[in-house]
């Protein structure tokens, strides 16, 4: 069993290292949450660089590279920022759906300026009364000539609203059917007349922002649907388990710098004339964040590691996402209480991954869901 990234895994894991480092300083990064503004330059600075072409094959402009070298970017992107590399991560699976289910124009069509950083994608699945019963979208597209009259209202979609966002909306076009067949992907572009966006005050997540989207009379057309009509659920459940698989990378680097953060300071931070880590109650705390953080890494590269090699990995990819969620939003907590009131303050970081930490047990399916998943895949019945 080899436990070792291959010499090209480290290199690109340098590369986006540097990267960041040259692109989101600490102070730019405290600014953009601070003015919840997204950083377009540091966006194009990753299309530049190769980044989104990465999972992609050859044969459409990629790099074929696989899952496991997605997650080992994801995993470098969020150490540094939980909240920027979202627009990220949410263009690249899209972007895999259209690869997947699209047809040879489409993905000519649409994966080209995807690639180049030219347009991103948004996923838009949630709604007001449909979260965790995704199959309660009421959102609705009707034929009408060459084209679909979306109507209809998402929520929390993330980067809905950012430059050139492209929202990659599931929406029911046969509502007398079980939802799995009358469900239909399409992309509608967030600058098409009728669609209205509102960037939602969140706790978290505030540079690349979490969006609310009304389609009224939306007129997109029929070439705009990806994988068929009544294909959205394919779409969207092969969607969702790579981004899950992806996300708990982006977990694991969220707890690495949250870890590394409250290990420095309790080695700095003098109270009773001596360092606080060397109190037995500090240096629990972040033994126990060292190990958990090794097991999630554990789960997660062996989950991307079976999604590369093309395995059944649902099982894995489940205990990835709902161990590396629920670490990351423990973990900020405990850093907030090892730092005291500067785990508080926008200048020490801590607060800001605080924030960002707490909607990873509930974005990309809840830590109920995950539950549910397993109890299910255990032969246990459990609800829906
Ligand atoms: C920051 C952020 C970003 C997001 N980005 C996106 C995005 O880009 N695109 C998108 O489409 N969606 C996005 N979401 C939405 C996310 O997927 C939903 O919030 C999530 O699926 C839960 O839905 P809900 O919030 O409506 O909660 P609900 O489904 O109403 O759940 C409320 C509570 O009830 C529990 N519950 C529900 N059903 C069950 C059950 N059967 N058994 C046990 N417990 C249950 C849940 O676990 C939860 O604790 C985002 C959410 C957040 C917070």
């Amino acid at each position: 069993m080899d436990f070792s990234f291959t010499e090209e895994q480290d290199m690109l894991r340098d590369s986006v290292i540097k990267l960041m480092a040259k692109h989101a300083p600490p102070e730019s990064l405290r600014k953009w949450d601070r003015e919840r503004v997204y950083p377009e330059v540091l966006y194009q600075a990753w299309a530049d660089a190769g980044l989104l072409r990465l999972p992609f094959p050859e044969k459409v402009g990629g790099l074929g590279g696989g899952a496991l070298d997605l997650a080992i970017v994801v995993y470098e992107l969020s150490r540094v920022s939980t909240d920027v590399g979202m627009a990220f991560g949410g263009s690249i699976f899209c972007g895999l759906n259209v690869l997947r289910k699209g047809t040879d124009e489409q993905r000519a069509r649409w994966l080209p300026p995807l690639l180049e950083g030219k347009i991103k994608f948004a996923i838009g699945i949630s709604e007001p009364d449909a979260g965790s019963d995704v199959g309660a979208i009421r959102t609705t597209a009707v034929r009408d000539g060459d084209d679909y009259i979306v109507n209809g209202q998402k929520l929390w979609t993330t980067g809905a609203g950012l430059k050139n966002s492209t929202i990659c909306a599931y929406v029911k076009t046969d509502t007398k059917v079980h939802y799995r067949k009358g469900m239909t992907h399409i992309l509608i572009d967030n600058t098409m007349p009728g669609v209205e966006l509102r960037k939602l005050d969140m706790l978290g997540r505030r540079s690349v922002g979490t969006y609310e989207c009304f389609f009224k009379d939306v007129r997109v057309p029929l070439d705009r649907v990806i994988g068929g009509e009544g294909g959205g659920w394919d779409c969207l459940m092969g969607g969702l388990q790579f981004e899950r698989a992806v996300s708990s990378a982006g977990n694991c680097g969220g707890a690495q710098a949250v870890f590394d953060l409250a290990k420095k300071y309790a080695m700095e931070r003098v109270q009773f004339g001596q360092p606080i880590g060397s109190f037995q109650a500090i240096g629990h705390m972040l033994a126990d964040m060292e190990t958990e953080i090794e097991a999630g890494k554990m789960l997660t590269w062996r989950a991307n590691w079976l999604v590369s090699q093309r395995k059944d990995a649902l099982k894995e990819i489940t205990h990835a996402k709902l161990f590396t969620s629920e670490m990351y939003a423990r973990h900020a907590n405990m850093g907030v209480q090892i730092m005291g009131g500067y785990g508080l303050n926008q200048e020490f970081d801590m607060e800001r991954y605080f924030r960002d930490s707490r909607s990873t047990t509930i974005a990309a399916g809840t830590s109920q869901t995950q539950r549910n998943l397993l109890a299910n895949l255990m032969g246990l019945k459990s609800s829906k």
